[in-house]
């Protein structure tokens, strides 16, 4: 509290992010980065930024890159909104699209930032239960409401939402924006950018920072049809024209030119998800069924603060959630394979 802050200011509870720490020893497994380099190409786009594009102003549209974002998906230009990391692309899209009077809904498990920006923003909103085995019921959707947002696969819970049932939703509320958000799409799931042709209210939000290993950059899109796409552009231009900067738009183009280095890199992730999912359960560890880049855990003898603090110890950070429902849960980001034998072997240890 401040004297100094507005009301809103002072009513917010501002989201938290997981820790990183400035030490090189932790091994960190904590914020879902991704363990592998960026294509070489990224690097070369970033090296060969010249002081004259730094001088000028960015492409406010970032036109270059919208259109090789909507090549890869089948769209038209006009479908493809960019934002400074998908945070903001979200935060957009609350203000402009699902801020109504009757309320948001999104599962009482998800992404923990939903609510802040729904504070933020005065969004009103109601939480709609995952079933007992962590899944999204999207019949619990139907009736009034002013949109729907599921991540997909779900975070923390790392569960896929098959397409059908999307589609499911979608049908179910023609009246209503369904925002997907795909952070972890890359990992084993299929987008929804597929019906966008068919669905005028779908919002399909992905990001460069877990499966493109950009986090750093903060490159975010949003694919949709053109009304929904200009309502997110009335708003970025209310709130800033410019924000990709020109190191981004070009790193984030040599991405998306190098796909086989995007695919190799989150298949071997996918691999070392797999074999770490299998070992854990060896172990005694509930592994909920992972199409991200990490997995979700619990063991049915200790506590996730426990656990939690035990690989602490041992130089090994992971989050959990001191929160209902998941409060014995680790999450898990899926690191290296040599990381990822420390954790196992870590694990070990403290279960004997
Ligand atoms: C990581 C994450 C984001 C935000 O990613 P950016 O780095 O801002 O692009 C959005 N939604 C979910 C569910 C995430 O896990």
């Amino acid at each position: 509290m401040s004297r100094f802050w507005s009301d809103l200011a002072n009513k917010l509870t501002p989201y938290v992010p997981g820790e990183q720490p400035t030490g090189k020893q932790l091994v960190k497994l904590n914020t879902n980065e991704n363990p592998y380099e960026p294509s070489p190409g990224v690097l070369k786009a970033i090296a060969a930024t010249t002081g004259d594009s730094l001088r000028r102003y960015p492409d406010p549209d970032s036109s270059q890159l919208r259109a090789a974002y909507a090549e890869r998906e089948g769209l038209a230009a006009g479908q493809v909104f960019l934002g400074n990391g998908s945070d903001e692309v979200l935060a957009h899209t609350f203000q402009a699209l699902l801020k109504h009077s009757r309320p948001l809904l999104f599962p009482d498990i998800s992404y923990s930032f939903y609510p802040v920006w729904c504070k933020l923003y005065e969004v009103p909103y109601r939480t709609v239960p995952l079933t007992e085995d962590f899944r999204v019921d999207v019949d619990a959707y139907a009736g009034d409401n002013g949109g729907i947002l599921i991540p997909n696969p779900n975070a923390p819970t790392g569960v896929l939402l098959p397409l059908e049932k999307i589609e499911r939703l979608l049908a179910n509320n023609p009246d209503s924006v369904v925002v997907i958000d795909e952070a972890y799409i890359d990992f084993g799931g299929t987008s929804a950018t597929t019906l966008i042709g068919q669905y005028d209210n779908l919002l399909v939000i992905q990001t460069a920072s877990k499966s493109r290993s950009l986090a750093g950059l903060r490159v975010g899109v949003a694919f949709g049809s053109v009304d929904l796409i200009d309502g997110l552009v009335r708003v970025k231009d209310s709130f800033n024209s410019y924000p990709m900067d020109v190191v981004a738009q070009q790193a984030a183009l040599a991405s998306l030119a190098d796909e086989s280095w995007f695919l190799n890199g989150c298949q071997q992730v996918m691999d070392t998800r797999e074999r770490v999912s299998e070992r854990m359960r060896a172990m005694g560890f509930d592994v909920l069924p992972s199409a991200a880049n990490f997995i979700f855990s619990r063991h049915p003898a200790h506590s996730a603060e426990a656990l939690f603090c035990a690989l602490r110890d041992r130089g090994i950070i992971v989050r959990y959630f001191d929160k209902p429902r998941i409060s014995e849960f680790l999450r898990i980001s899926i690191g290296t394979d040599e990381a990822m034998n420390m954790l196992l072997n870590a694990l070990e240890e403290i279960l004997n």
